[in-house]
């Protein structure tokens, strides 16, 4: 057994000292010095740790929270703004989602109209294309404009690429 093997089956042996299969383990610490000193101050923290207790809470921690709780629920009621303020501070957003999803479909009802009455007015003089020919034309439309937005860029950085050098 090499010294990392040893270190790492320590925990077993402060547990069990005597079992079976802690053997070469305790015949390693026999004849090495290093592991017999990690298997000491192992010991050490354990018993510290046996020894230590948590702190109790005073006597009178109950009676003060409770009266705490009671002057908090007699005070008189904050004003709008603090409510609110603690509202949406503590609150888990439970109560807004349906609030949040009427939002989010009046949003897209009013998009919706807004975009088909321009798609209407734009294509007044060919009334039979569908929606998704003109969402595909738009689209190209859009890709044009990109594309000629990169020529002028690329123009304007060659160009500027250009001057230092001349
Ligand atoms: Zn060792």
């Amino acid at each position: 057994m090499n010294c990392r093997d040893c270190q790492s089956a320590l925990p077993d042996l402060l547990l069990d000292p005597s079992a079976p299969s802690n053997t070469t383990t305790r015949a390693h610490i026999d004849t090495c010095a290093e592991c017999r000193q990690e298997l000491a101050e192992l010991q050490a923290t354990m018993s510290l740790l046996d020894a230590w207790e948590a702190p109790e809470p005073s006597a009178y921690f109950d009676q003060k929270l409770a009266v705490r709780l009671r002057e908090e629920q007699e005070k008189a009621p904050a004003g709008w703004f603090e409510r609110l303020r603690t509202r949406l501070l503590f609150n888990t957003g439970r109560q807004f989602r349906p609030a949040l999803a009427g939002a989010l479909a009046l949003v897209l009802l009013v998009g919706g109209g807004t975009f088909a009455n321009l798609s209407s007015l734009h294509l007044g003089n060919t009334p039979q294309a569908s929606a998704t020919v003109d969402d595909l034309e738009i689209l190209d439309r859009n890709d044009q404009a990109l594309q000629t937005m990169d020529l002028l860029l690329d123009d304007a950085t060659d160009d500027a690429s250009a001057v230092p050098a001349t």
